[in-house]
């Protein structure tokens, strides 16, 4: 098949999955999903102003926001330009994937990066980790570990990033919450042990100093409660793409 192809391919199916991650990102954030999960996962697209169901046609990412101009067919008013750039950036991640990763693992990797990003943005505004998020996370690391085989360090990546969270859930209070937990778990489980030995370096560094920063130019105290979400995926994300050869910097110093 024609490259170009691949690449549209990818494009659009990427853009689709953000399409669907925006639409959680607004519907967690509005309280929609809390109310009815079910609904807030199936409703159609539809304009936030005058509650008109948004045509077929305009969904196809990306395209459709320019066939309407990024405006309601029935009432006018402008969609947020956000949900394009969403599509676009998921679209280009989709196809970044292809360049970093090989195989079978393309469209595996991709989800689970655009989740991980997903979870961060949510934590970031609501200091909530969605349990729905980390469960496509967690059953796409089970995939992933299917296809390497690899059971034993996987298992291992999980019990250790369960062992690091779990003790400061439990002894001090407002330290990590259950979500930290639970989305540290998955990432352990989907890297392996020597992935996430990196994953837990980088986001446990960052947020420290992310977490002094924040207490001395904005809070003036230490007790300050930071969303970790955000470094779990920065960890996450790094160890994923760069994480064999960060690994081998290691051993070389051995
Ligand atoms: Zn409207």
């Amino acid at each position: 098949m024609d490259i170009s192809i691949i690449y549209l391919f990818a494009f659009l199916f990427g853009a689709s999955w953000g399409s669907f991650l925006y639409t959680f990102i607004i519907r967690y954030i509005n309280g929609m999903y809390a109310k009815n999960p079910f609904r807030a996962l199936t409703y159609p697209s539809h304009c936030l102003y005058c509650k008109q169901k948004i045509k077929p046609v305009y969904l196809i990412p990306v395209f459709g926001y320019f066939l309407t101009k990024g405006r309601c067919s029935v009432c006018g008013k402008p969609f947020s330009f956000l949900y394009v750039a969403a599509e676009i950036a998921c679209g280009f991640v989709a196809i970044a994937s292809i360049f970093f990763f090989k195989g079978a693992i393309v469209p595996l990797y991709f989800i689970i990066i655009t989740t991980s990003i997903c979870i961060a943005i949510i934590d970031f505004i609501t200091m909530e980790i969605p349990n729905f998020l980390v469960g496509i996370f967690f059953v796409t690391g089970i995939i992933v570990c299917f296809l390497d085989s690899q059971w034993f360090a996987h298992i291992q990546g999980l019990l250790l990033m369960v062992a690091v969270f779990i003790v400061p859930l439990i002894l001090v209070k407002g330290g990590f919450g259950g979500g930290d937990v639970k989305f540290a778990g998955a990432i352990g489980f989907t890297l392996g042990l020597h992935e996430t030995i990196v994953a837990l370096e980088i986001a446990l560094v960052t947020g420290a100093l992310y977490g002094i920063g924040y207490a001395v130019f904005k809070s003036k105290t230490l007790k300050a409660h930071i969303p970790f979400g955000p470094f779990l995926t920065l960890g996450f994300i790094t160890a994923l793409v760069f994480g064999k050869d960060i690994i081998q910097i290691y051993f070389s110093f051995l």
